[in-house]
């Protein structure tokens, strides 16, 4: 028990220690100051050519946003997760002891070049990620979780990261195994990592850019903009990619009906949720706020654009 006491405290002092040197020091290898500068391009971006000019510079929400992104990058990993989930770790690897496996490893990636090694990595988690996704929109209470980041009635770059926490444990949990069982090192995710924010910040910026083929491959704010639409066009909402838009092409759950600029974003009854961050907090474990599934829903639109609701599920190539 002492042994797992002494990873929660050191993990805390770590982390703080950790999060200090990376304030104090800016270098390439700094996830701080790389969220910093990807922010203020995307901002500048934003001001200087935005996909919808009737916008303000400074959106509804921009500084939750602004503390969501700097909490779910940093704080909450200091606050509680890095501990929890170095228990976790040591606790699971106790666990395999038991069974005399000593790691999870089944496929050995190491010996491949570090191109290949990224790439796999990249791949292999935005696929992951992207059925975690299908998931929180799946289960009643994880889109309870998942109803912060839809809560964006007005779409900026800051919006990617707003995210309730529970959703970081729901991830992280979920690639695990998974990403342990190929024998990647915390140490591959840096580059992986900075890629995937920046295009998680493309996505949600008020910038047109079109990609021509490409769009079939990466995801993009002219897609993504579908996914918070605030009248779902599928029982499950569509466009779930994090940074692939090819998954969704790949297994149909792709949705672009048209220009998505001006659309109502958020859910029914957006308007109730509560505006503070503390309030977000507590809103899925709350009972009385259940709301049916979106799965239980009616058509949430009498949009003759939309597609009919009651069309076959889509996304049933894949299962979890
Ligand atoms: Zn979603
Ligand atoms: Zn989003």
């Amino acid at each position: 028990m002492e042994k797992y006491w002494n990873i929660f405290i050191s993990s805390f002092t770590d982390y703080a220690g950790y999060l200090g040197r990376e304030i104090l020091n800016p270098h390439w290898g700094n996830y701080f100051y790389w969220l910093l500068g990807l922010s203020l391009f995307f901002w500048l971006l934003e001001m200087i050519a935005p996909w919808r000019q009737h916008q303000a510079r400074i959106r509804q929400d921009f500084w939750l946003d602004g503390f969501y992104m700097f909490f779910n990058f940093f704080l909450f990993s200091l606050i509680g997760f890095n501990a929890i989930s170095n228990i976790g770790v040591q606790a699971f690897n106790d666990l395999l002891g038991l069974f005399g496996i000593q790691n999870l490893v089944a496929f050995e990636v190491q010996s491949w070049p570090v191109w290949a090694q990224l790439l796999t990595l990249f791949l292999v988690r935005d696929f992951i990620q992207w059925n975690v996704h299908r998931l929180l929109h799946r289960s009643a209470f994880l889109w309870e979780i998942h109803k912060v980041h839809h809560s964006v009635q007005q779409m900026g770059f800051a919006a990617h990261l707003r995210f309730h926490w529970g959703e970081t444990v729901v991830y992280r949990v979920l690639e695990y195994i998974p990403l342990a069982m190929i024998g990647f090192g915390i140490q591959d995710f840096f580059l992986v990592h900075i890629f995937a924010t920046s295009i998680g910040h493309f996505n949600h910026s008020n910038i047109r850019l079109p990609l021509g083929p490409l769009k079939y491959i990466f995801n993009n704010p002219q897609m993504h903009i579908w996914h918070h639409a605030k009248h779902m066009p599928l029982k499950y909402g569509a466009n779930y990619g994090i940074s692939l838009s090819l998954w969704d092409y790949l297994f149909q759950t792709a949705y672009l009906p048209e220009d998505g600029r001006d659309i109502a974003l958020g859910f029914e009854e957006v308007e109730k949720y509560p505006p503070s961050f503390i309030a977000q907090q507590w809103y899925p474990f709350k009972a009385k706020n259940y709301a049916p599934n979106p799965v239980e829903m009616e058509p949430a639109s009498e949009d003759p654009q939309l597609k009919d609701p009651e069309e076959p599920e889509l996304n049933s190539a894949v299962s979890l």
